[in-house]
């Protein structure tokens, strides 16, 4: 995409370089150790019109499209994909959710606030007893006297620790439905804050229902239409949320081949041994071929014709090539790359949740296996 962006898209790309070079780069290293989330920068990017980007003008927010959602992914997860993560979450995940399936009173009365960066937004799905068998979901909301009562728990969710906003999924009888939950609802608690193993710095935590009363103007979309929005928005999810790994598998690139030019061993530079070019061209096909995977999938969920099997093969794509790049930039680095001053051991640890979120590798596989062979089955081939 960073080759052919139009005027607009190079201009948003330029302004959010900047903001990352001012603004994120020298504190991304602070934020992985001190695992702490840059409310100050979430409030800056919502001034910035980044946060509400996907969100018309007359809701709070800029107006565009994926394509600009994709390029701050891609540039946040250049500079910390950990904040690139809690943007995701709260723009794409819940935001840009809740625009989409939202009623006319739900835009005006939510989406301004989280355009803005006043509120901070979750998506919370997960459960401790459910996460790839989503709907396998024990969070109830039963309806009492034209109000909905949740009772139940989520786990694992980005930003949970700071949201005001949680676009909540709940089994509704047999079905399933999505509603706005606020933090300051009675009943709502906030659990534990998870200590990461990566993404330090964007916040996970456990949230809790005990009876919690929405009222019917709080569910979103129809009523048992929420299995409709979870699928509708997974193509969506998955593909944003790639451009985190093609931002990070950049960096360590280009860390790597920095390094490579500078340090010398037996009298070359590390560029000079073949094993190294090795490495080196691999890591930059391997990256080549992300940004390509990506930037099509991005075409196909605009054009609004994505297929399930495409959208998972690449972020599955992206993910695993993010983490092979990620390893051998620590390797091309040697010992200085295994602690803790570098950034590419951080790179690492944030890569692999790339194989995890937004559902793991073993179901992207799943999902593109059962899609090549419905193809199979209806074509006789496989072509596009
Ligand atoms: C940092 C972080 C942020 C997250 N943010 C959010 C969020 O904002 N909102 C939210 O709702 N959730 C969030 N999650 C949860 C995430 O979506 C789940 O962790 C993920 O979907 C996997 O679910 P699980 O952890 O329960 O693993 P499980 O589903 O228990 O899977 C365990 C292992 O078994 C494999 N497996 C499971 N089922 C199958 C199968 N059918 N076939 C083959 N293999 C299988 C998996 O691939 C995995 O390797 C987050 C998780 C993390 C770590």
């Amino acid at each position: 995409m960073s080759g052919e962006d139009s005027d607009t898209f190079s201009l948003l790309r330029q302004s959010v370089r900047q903001f990352i070079e001012k603004e994120v780069m020298p504190v991304s290293q602070k934020i992985d150790k001190e695992d702490y989330f840059p409310l100050d920068l979430f409030r800056k990017m919502g001034k910035m019109g980044f946060l509400g980007v996907t969100i018309p003008p007359e809701y709070g927010g800029s107006g565009m499209d994926y394509t600009a959602q994709a390029i701050i992914e891609e540039e946040l997860g250049y500079a910390s994909a950990s904040l690139a993560l809690s943007y995701g979450a709260h723009s794409n995940l819940c935001l840009d959710n809740l625009y989409r399936n939202g009623s006319e009173q739900q835009k005006e009365e939510y989406v301004p606030k989280l355009a803005r960066g006043d509120w901070i937004g979750s998506l919370a799905l997960t459960e401790p007893g459910s996460g790839s068998d989503a709907l396998a979901m024990r969070t109830s909301a039963e309806i009492q006297n034209g109000t909905f009562v949740l009772n139940g728990s989520k786990t694992l969710i980005t930003n949970a620790p700071y949201s005001d906003v949680f676009l909540t999924y709940a089994r509704t009888g047999d079905s399933y439905s999505a509603f706005v939950v606020l933090s300051e609802d009675n009943g709502f608690s906030r659990g534990k804050k998870f200590d990461k193993m990566g993404m330090r710095g964007s916040p996970t935590g456990e949230i809790f229902f005990d009876n919690v009363k929405v009222p019917e103007s709080r569910l979103v979309g129809n009523l048992n239409g929420g299995k409709d929005i979870i699928l509708s928005g997974l193509n969506v999810e998955r593909v944003i949320l790639s451009f985190i790994f093609v931002g990070l598998a950049r960096r360590a690139l280009e860390l790597s081949v920095k390094y490579a030019t500078e340090r010398k061993q037996s009298g070359n530079y590390l560029h000079e041994f073949e094993m190294i070019q090795d490495k080196l061209a691999v890591m930059y096909t391997k990256y080549q071929t992300s940004r390509l995977m990506a930037d099509r999938a991005l075409n196909g969920i605009k054009e609004d014709n994505m297929n399930v099997m495409d959208a998972a093969a690449a972020i599955y794509h992206v993910a695993e090539s993010a983490e092979y790049i990620a390893r051998e930039a620590v390797q091309i680095h040697g010992g200085i790359g295994y602690v803790r001053e570098g950034e590419v051991e951080r790179l690492l640890r944030d890569a692999i949740l790339g194989q995890i979120g937004a559902g793991t590798t073993e179901i992207r596989k799943k999902l593109i296996a059962q899609g090549l062979v419905k193809k199979y089955k209806k074509q006789g081939r496989i072509s596009d």
